[in-house]
């Protein structure tokens, strides 16, 4: 099984043919679903005692697998958000795996380590963080969110202990109601409670609206807790909020919430700031969306996926901590006697900063691709899918038969056909996917079914939107 012979070097071929042809098309195919009973009649049997061999397996992949999967990167691919990775960081994806590192450790993965930590920095420097800010590529927005207020809780924690005070009875963190359903995960792991503010027609948590919910849990505080002259302004000691999360474009609308009022409220209270920006921190990266994001340089922690408007493959969510003592403080070390040497206490070892021991070293493919091609690049084809979403915003105003559904913001427009009803949406979405046209299923807001379009692919084009849209006229 492990020797390179011919049939291994004859592979090797294949599959770098196979490679080369999925990124050189343009565009890709869009592909979609299939049920299992036509996937097994048309793969077959694949699992066997002696093997198919990998030249079929291959082509099993190519001319069936693959097409009943949906390509992320086509670029009339705007539903949910999409994927846009860059033919480098793809490439290099394929030289990771290749290259067998354990990036859980510095002593074992220190080159890839060092590469990941200088991509990090790259984005710390976007938000402003300090120099001793730091953190680790997670495999998604659900895990680094999950992570980083476990260290929010655990930094709580070890306050209050260090106070001789006693623990809330149950703790909670606190977001605005358009926040990411990762959080309500999030919450059933940590098994606390969230408080989720009604931010009104704006959608938009702001430091007004936090301070009154703060308040509003401290008038509910039992009598004796009142009296209690210690710290009354404690939110944590009190009433168990040990952080706040604020997000930094909603995945439904991409809205920004008030940073710069969340942070100013967190820190007359003392309280954890996180910043959910699996979607749209990417956009620091873009002069022109950068005053959306004014008070990002003050929060404790902040999430992005690169693999979704990073232009990196799956599966990549960049944690960063200001302080990162604090995020070891509550994931390292794992205790177990083999593991002693990997000295924490000298080495910055990633799986110190979150959930999760043995690790890919995933941040490569970025680091690569921002390697070759420079951050100017970045900056560049995060404004293209700018500037498309604007056209697109654009040309749904100039027709007569839609209407947005809010200004668009960041690269989401959301937008309704006037008089469509929720089949006429769900008939129109399964027919261009059936053609292999576009992938645009509606969402729901406030109990109406919409459009939405997601642009996070600089090859998406105001052509494209427009081919969309006139399939709904
Ligand atoms: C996508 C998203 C998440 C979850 O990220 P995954 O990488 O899918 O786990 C969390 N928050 C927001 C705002 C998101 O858009």
């Amino acid at each position: 099984m492990h020797q390179f012979d011919a049939e291994t070097a004859d592979l090797l071929r294949a599959i770098f043919d196979f490679t080369g042809v999925r990124l050189g098309f343009d565009p890709v195919p869009l592909d979609g679903p299939a049920t299992p009973a036509e996937l097994s009649a048309r793969a077959g049997r694949t699992i066997t005692a002696d093997g198919i061999g990998g030249r079929r397996a291959l082509e099993i992949f190519d001319e069936v697998l693959s097409r009943a999967c949906i390509s992320a990167d086509h670029p009339r691919n705007l539903a949910f958000i999409p994927a846009a990775p860059t033919r480098l960081s793809v490439l290099f994806d394929v030289v990771v795996g290749a290259s067998s590192i354990y990036g859980g450790s510095w002593m074992e993965g220190a080159g890839a380590v060092h590469a990941e930590n200088e991509t990090l920095r790259w984005l710390a420097d976007l938000a402003g963080l300090p120099d001793t800010a730091g953190g680790v590529f997670v495999p998604g927005g659900t895990v680094g969110n999950l992570s980083a207020l476990v260290a929010a809780r655990q930094a709580v924690r070890a306050r209050l202990a260090a106070e001789g005070r006693p623990m809330p009875a149950r703790w909670r963190f606190v977001c605005g109601a358009e926040a990411h359903s990762s959080l309500y995960q999030a919450a059933m792991v940590l098994d606390a409670d969230i408080v989720a503010v009604p931010t009104g027609e704006e959608g938009r948590l702001t430091g007004p609206l936090l301070a009154a919910a703060l308040d509003d849990l401290a008038g509910q505080r039992d009598p004796a807790e009142q009296r209690d002259p210690a710290g009354q302004g404690d939110a944590a000691a009190h009433d168990g909020v040990f952080a706040v999360v604020a997000t930094a474009g909603t995945t439904q609308f991409g809205i920004v919430d008030d940073l710069r009022g969340v942070v100013d409220v967190c820190r007359d209270r003392g309280l954890w700031v996180h910043a959910d920006g699996a979607y749209g921190l990417a956009a620091l990266a873009a002069p022109s969306a950068r005053p959306l994001f004014d008070g990002i340089a003050d929060v404790d922690s902040f999430i992005v996926d690169p693999h979704k408007w990073l232009f990196a493959p799956f599966d990549a969510c960049a944690l960063i901590y200001r302080d990162p003592a604090l995020a070891r403080a509550a994931h390292g070390p794992q205790r177990a006697g083999y593991l002693d040497v990997l000295d924490s206490a000298a080495n910055w070892n990633p799986s110190d900063y979150a959930i999760g021991l043995s690790r890919r070293a995933r941040g490569l493919p970025l680091w690569f691709s921002l390697a070759a091609h420079g951050t100017r690049a970045y900056a560049e084809a995060i404004e293209t899918t700018l500037a498309t979403t604007r056209a697109a915003a654009a040309q749904i105003a100039a027709r007569p038969e839609l209407e947005l559904v809010r200004p668009a913001e960041l690269s989401v427009v959301v937008f309704r056909r006037l008089g469509w009803r929720d089949a006429d949406y769900h008939r129109w979405s399964d027919n261009l996917l059936r053609a292999g046209f576009a992938f645009v299923p509606p969402t729901r807001h406030d109990g109406e079914t919409v459009a939405r379009f997601a642009v996070v692919n600089p090859r998406t084009t105001p052509a494209d939107i427009e081919a969309i849209l006139d399939t709904m006229a």
